[in-house]
């Protein structure tokens, strides 16, 4: 085989939560132009059906809009029945959605506290596991998680600790995970994204000001990233290209972690 074809995802089932906007989106048609039928799983129904017909018309892939809360343990039940029924597969999770709040800690509510948690660390508890049983059966399968450096290092000049909180709970989340499922043949990862031009962080990149020009003063490679950028990694992680690589972090966010 040669690597190219290494990377190949014909006929795999891969679903992405968060799928229809941002990086979830830019992955996942990453993944879908690599072969794979694409299961866009979002609370923004609208949106991830805009995503769906988009992947369809330009890779001849099959692609599912499903509306999915990921904190809502009865959606995502539902949701892989859905999946079963329709492909009786799945090979690929990503657990992709996440919502960020700059709030100082002495005014964060404890609900938003448990919400930032919910939707960012919780939610990849209840999918992996609901995923994990068909994965398990299978003895095959690729997890990916979305953390970002906020898992590694605190960013400044925003305050953000539950945001940073959670996604170093998703890295040792996939590490931990990464080792309890080995035996399964499945395999659990992290993508780490620095800076990147999204829905998420627009409002702040439209803004300006000291913050932006703090993230990319210790950015070396000097603005942020765009979704397509992750787009190697996700297919290399997704694919057999990386079968011998689990519990790792991929960090990909311009050098700022290299400071
Ligand atoms: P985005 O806001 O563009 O997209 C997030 C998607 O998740 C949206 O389609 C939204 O509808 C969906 N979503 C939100 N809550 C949901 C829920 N409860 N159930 C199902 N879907 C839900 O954001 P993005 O920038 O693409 O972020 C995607 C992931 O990447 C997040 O986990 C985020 O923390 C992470 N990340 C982003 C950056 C960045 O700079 N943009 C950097 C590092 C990590």
């Amino acid at each position: 085989m040669s690597v190219l074809d290494k990377f190949k995802l014909d006929g795999q089932v891969a679903i992405v939560t968060g799928g229809a906007s941002g990086l979830g989106k830019a992955m996942g048609k990453g993944l879908a132009e690599a072969g794979a039928h694409l299961v866009i799983a979002d609370i923004n129904l609208a949106l991830a059906q805009e995503t769906a017909a988009e992947f369809e018309t330009e890779t001849g892939n099959k692609a599912l809009a499903c509306k999915v809360d990921v904190t809502s343990q009865q959606d995502v039940s539902q949701m892989v029945a859905e999946v079963m029924e329709t492909f009786g597969r799945i090979d690929i999770l990503f657990n992709n959605a996440g919502i960020n709040e700059h709030v100082k800690f002495e005014d964060m509510p404890y609900d938003r506290w448990v919400k930032n948690m919910d939707v960012n660390i919780n939610s990849m508890v209840l999918v992996s596991q609901e995923v994990g049983k068909v994965m398990i059966k299978q003895q095959k399968g690729s997890i990916i998680n979305t953390s970002s450096m906020s898992g590694i290092i605190v960013n400044t000049p925003q305050p953000q600790a539950a945001y940073n909180t959670s996604k170093g709970a998703v890295i040792m989340f996939t590490k931990s995970l990464a080792s309890e499922w080995a035996e399964h043949g499945i395999r659990v990862n992290t993508i780490a994204p620095g800076y990147m031009k999204t829905e998420l962080t627009k409002d702040y990149f439209a803004q300006g000001g000291d913050m932006i020009d703090t993230w990319m003063k210790f950015t070396p490679l000097g603005r942020p990233g765009v979704p397509e950028e992750l787009q190697g990694a996700a297919l290399y992680l997704a694919s057999d290209a990386s079968s011998f690589v689990t519990g790792s972090v991929v960090t990909i966010d311009g050098g700022y972690t290299a400071l």
